[in-house]
Parts: C-alpha cells; sequence; structure tokens
C-alpha cells in the first residue's frame, strides 16, 4: 500500500489537528484525508462555542483554515456521519477512520425544577449566541434576574453574555437575531452559584479577569465566602492560577459598592437543590456548604432561595452516541485506549479511533485537542496490520457515493466563499463579519453558482 485513505469525521479543532499531524507526520508512505462535518462550516466549538466577544480566541480560526488550506486534505461538508454517511461506507472507502465529533449537548442536573419553562442547560444558550444553524432563531431572554450554575468558564461566558449590554458587542460577528435578542433583555441581576469556594473555581485567570471589566455591570461578592480553611489557603500558596483568581476576587471585595444599572452576585459556598415553580422558574433554593477540610464542600442544613425568573445550569458539556459505534452512556466518550475504539468486550475495534472531546470527555481548551490528536495519530500510523482493505480506496469514489445520494456537500472552497460573504456583511456597520446563521443561507453562499 502506497497510500493511506484516512477518514475523519468532525471538523472541529480535534479533527483539524488531528489531519495536520497525519499530513506532517514521518511515516514512510502517503496520506490522503478527507474530513466529514455535518455542518455547512468548519472549526466546530471555535466557531459555535467560543464567546463572540473573544475574538482572540476565535481568532485560531486562521490556523485552522491553514491546515485546510494547505492540500493533502478535503473537506467534506453538511454531512452528517450516521445519515449521509456510515460507518459500513467509511470501511468500504478508507483504511482507517478517526472521529473528532465533540459534544454540543448539556450534561444533566437531576434536582426538582430542572425540566420547569425556564430553566435552560448553559449549551443550548451557547448554541443560539453563536449562531448554531440547528436551534430556534428566538431565544426566550424576559427575566430580570437570573441563575447561573457552575463555576468554570462556560459559566462565565454565559453570565457575561446575559449581563453584557448589546452595544458592547457589537464590534463582534454576533448575528443580527442575536443582536435583537439581547437588546430587548430585561436582565438586571445574575446570580452565579458555585458548590464550593471561591479558591476552588475552575475559572481561568484571563477570562474571570474581564467579567470585571464589562461597562455598567458591577461585581456583588459577599464576605462570609472568604472565610478560606487551611485547604484553600494552600491552594492560593502553592497554585498561581488560583493565587491570580484570588487577587482578582479580593479587588473586586475593595471595590466601592457601584451604581451600575446591571449585576452579577457570586454565592460560594451554595449546592443548589430546587428550582422553584409551578408553570415556570420563579425562584432557586440552594443549601449552604461548607468546607469539608480535605479541599471539598459538606452540607449544612442551611437553605437559602433567590427569586429568579430563569436558571442557566453550566454544569458541563456531553457527547453524544454515533451510529454503529461503541458509546460509554456514564462518561459520555466512545471508550478507548489512547484514542484506539475498544469495543463492548473491551477488545481493540479494527480500523476505528477518536480524539478530542468525544475521546476524553469535554474538558479542556482548544490546546490540549493537539496533544491528543498526536496521541490518536501515532497509533493510527503505526497499526497498519489493523486497518481495513477498503474495496473503493481512490479519491473519486466517495465524492461519487455522496453525489449518488444528493447530499449537497461544502467543501474548502465553499468556506472561503461563505468567510467572504460573512465579512461583506459586517462592511456596512464597521464589524469584521456577521455571522451567517441560516443553514440555507449558509449553503447558499458556499455552494455559489454551482447547481449541486
Ligand atoms: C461554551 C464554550 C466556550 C469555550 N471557550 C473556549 C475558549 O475561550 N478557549 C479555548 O481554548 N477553548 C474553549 N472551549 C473549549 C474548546 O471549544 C474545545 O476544547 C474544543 O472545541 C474541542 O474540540 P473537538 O474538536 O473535540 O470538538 P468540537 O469543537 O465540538 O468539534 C466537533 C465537530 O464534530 C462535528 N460533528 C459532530 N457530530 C457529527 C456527525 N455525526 N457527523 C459529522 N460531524 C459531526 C461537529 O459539528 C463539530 O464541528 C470552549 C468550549 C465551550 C463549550
Amino acid at each position: 500500500m502506497t497510500t493511506l485513505r484516512l477518514a475523519i469525521v468532525g471538523a472541529g479543532p480535534a479533527g483539524i489537528y488531528a489531519a495536520d499531524i497525519a499530513k506532517k507526520a514521518d511515516r514512510g508512505f502517503d496520506v490522503s484525508i478527507d474530513l466529514f462535518e455535518r455542518l455547512p462550516a468548519p472549526y466546530g466549538l471555535v466557531r459555535y462555542g467560543v464567546a463572540p466577544d473573544h475574538p482572540r480566541i476565535k481568532g485560531i480560526i486562521g490556523a485552522l483554515r491553514e491546515v485546510l488550506d494547505g492540500g493533502a486534505v478535503r473537506l467534506f461538508g453538511n454531512v452528517d456521519f450516521g445519515t449521509d454517511i456510515t460507518l459500513d461506507d467509511l470501511r468500504k472507502h478508507y483504511h482507517a477512520v478517526i472521529f473528532s465529533t465533540g459534544a454540543i449537548r448539556d450534561a444533566d442536573l437531576a434536582i426538582p425544577g430542572i425540566d420547569l419553562p425556564g430553566s435552560y442547560g448553559a449549551a443550548d444558550f451557547v448554541s443560539w449566541y453563536d449562531g448554531h444553524p440547528d436551534v430556534p432563531r428566538e431565544w426566550p431572554l424576559d427575566a430580570r434576574e437570573v441563575a447561573v450554575i457552575g463555576n468554570g468558564n462556560v459559566a462565565l461566558d454565559v453570565a457575561r453574555m446575559l449581563a453584557k449590554h448589546v452595544a458592547d458587542l457589537m464590534p463582534t460577528e454576533v448575528p443580527p437575531n442575536v443582536v435583537a435578542g439581547l437588546a430587548a433583555s430585561p436582565v438586571t441581576d445574575v446570580h452565579v452559584l458555585g458548590r464550593r469556594g471561591p479558591a476552588n473555581v475552575k475559572f481561568t485567570p484571563l477570562e474571570l479577569r474581564e467579567l470585571g471589566e464589562v461597562p455598567d455591570v458591577d461585581m456583588v461578592l459577599h464576605d462570609e465566602d472568604f472565610d478560606y480553611d487551611e485547604a484553600a489557603k494552600r491552594a492560593i500558596a502553592t497554585n498561581k492560577q488560583v493565587l491570580v483568581m484570588d487577587r482578582i476576587l479580593q479587588g473586586w471585595r475593595k471595590r466601592e459598592p457601584g451604581t451600575a444599572s446591571r449585576r452579577l452576585h457570586f454565592h460560594w459556598w451554595a449546592r443548589p437543590v430546587e428550582i422553584l415553580g409551578t408553570d415556570h422558574v420563579t425562584g432557586i433554593r440552594w443549601e449552604r456548604t461548607e468546607p469539608d477540610g480535605m479541599g471539598g464542600a459538606r452540607g449544612t442544613g442551611e437553605f437559602r432561595t433567590q427569586e429568579v425568573q430563569a436558571v442557566y445550569r453550566a454544569v458541563g458539556y456531553f457527547g453524544s452516541p454515533l451510529a454503529g459505534l461503541p458509546f460509554d452512556e456514564r462518561h459520555g466518550v466512545i471508550p478507548n485506549h489512547e484514542g484506539q475504539v475498544l469495543g463492548d468486550d473491551g477488545a481493540l475495534v479494527p480500523g476505528v479511533y477518536a480524539t478530542g472531546w468525544i475521546k476524553r470527555g469535554p474538558v479542556g481548551l482548544i490546546g490540549h485537542t493537539k496533544s491528543d490528536a498526536m496521541e490518536t495519530v501515532d497509533h493510527v500510523l503505526r497499526d497498519g496490520s489493523m486497518w481495513w482493505s477498503p474495496e473503493h480506496p481512490d479519491e473519486a469514489s466517495v465524492v461519487e457515493l455522496l453525489e449518488s445520494r444528493g447530499v449537497r456537500y461544502t467543501t474548502i472552497e465553499g468556506w472561503h466563499l461563505l468567510d467572504a460573504h460573512e465579512q461583506s456583511l459586517g462592511v456596512p456597520e464597521g464589524r469584521a463579519r456577521v455571522k451567517v446563521v441560516a443553514r440555507d443561507e449558509m449553503l447558499a453562499a458556499s455552494l455559489g453558482a454551482s447547481a449541486r
């Protein structure tokens, strides 16, 4: 065999890094890579997760695009694995496949009231404000007081996007339906709840600091949460990140009470136990916790409530099963050993690999998906004896297959067209880009005059 035909499913950072690493590896044989993506545009959560007011992070798209532009990788967008193409199809056309399908839905939080109208998952809200084509265009922003459950960066993103005045988002790529929704929001108070203390947060310093700089938003912290025990003091003394974040929080505590029209309240040692309401969310109830001496928290039996009309749970993302593949329902990942997929019997599944969030769960930054991809690709390249023996390894046959099924696939050239279209939409408003949301409009721009 002179050419490894490699399929990668999911064109987020994990899939694109995997393609890049396979392409550049010292391998002794050629490689030809096809990248399948269910959306008409690549880049996964960099486009549909990273907040619009984080243009520096969104800029990673530039580096990912260079991989797709550089040859040896073909992009097939608007192709859904499981619908448009199956594992059997891939077996007929490739020697191996890497799944890098990430995670897009919210992890569950099993507390009473979680299903009430007005209780939302952060992932759904993120998909809305980041203009994901497959979610409704309208978002019910009618609450004055809102609770956000969680102490990770997604909770910070959600709290910031809720509290920030839309005028301060206008230099960004936010689409028109999101601008209209946020502009009508009557929100005044956002309450962020964490079940442990300020020294246990999972935020990162940059993101936390940024929150304190949002115009016309005051930070409200409570002295009782800062009565640090030995474990917290140790964490601050030994972990640079925790130290920096503690300094940020202490700085906010010293601020004079403000007169901003919106407020962000932090409640630590607060374990949500119930979302209140009968037909709609009217409040949230939590148990006050305390340090357990080992860096964790235990209940105190004291309960508090806060009136809110909406609750967002930012308690983590969760992967989705893929047709024909094993799935670990507990962790929301494809079971694997260093990226080599394992069957229900624990044995390696020949030719099938995983990388990114679907491999190791929805934690970690974009950069982490690179080292992760190295590990997976290393196995792919060494596992020659386990590869499939495809009937149709030539590059043309998979195109014929998609066309015979009437799949309106997009390509990297199509992304260039959509990219240029989005940039042109920004020009009249002096913005770098206005994101296109509707799948039809994305396809129209990507496919151009093509009759496909
Ligand atoms: C709200 C939020 C904000 C974040 N902000 C930051 C940040 O500021 N900085 C940072 O470094 N990291 C950030 N991250 C983390 C970062 O987004 C992830 O580390 C990274 O995107 C994971 O990459 P991935 O390729 O594994 O998954 P994804 O980015 O989810 O990509 C998976 C791709 O697979 C596609 N796919 C799924 N199913 C199928 C299918 N059946 N067929 C074909 N294609 C499919 C998806 O459409 C998607 O394009 C953030 C994450 C979230 C959720």
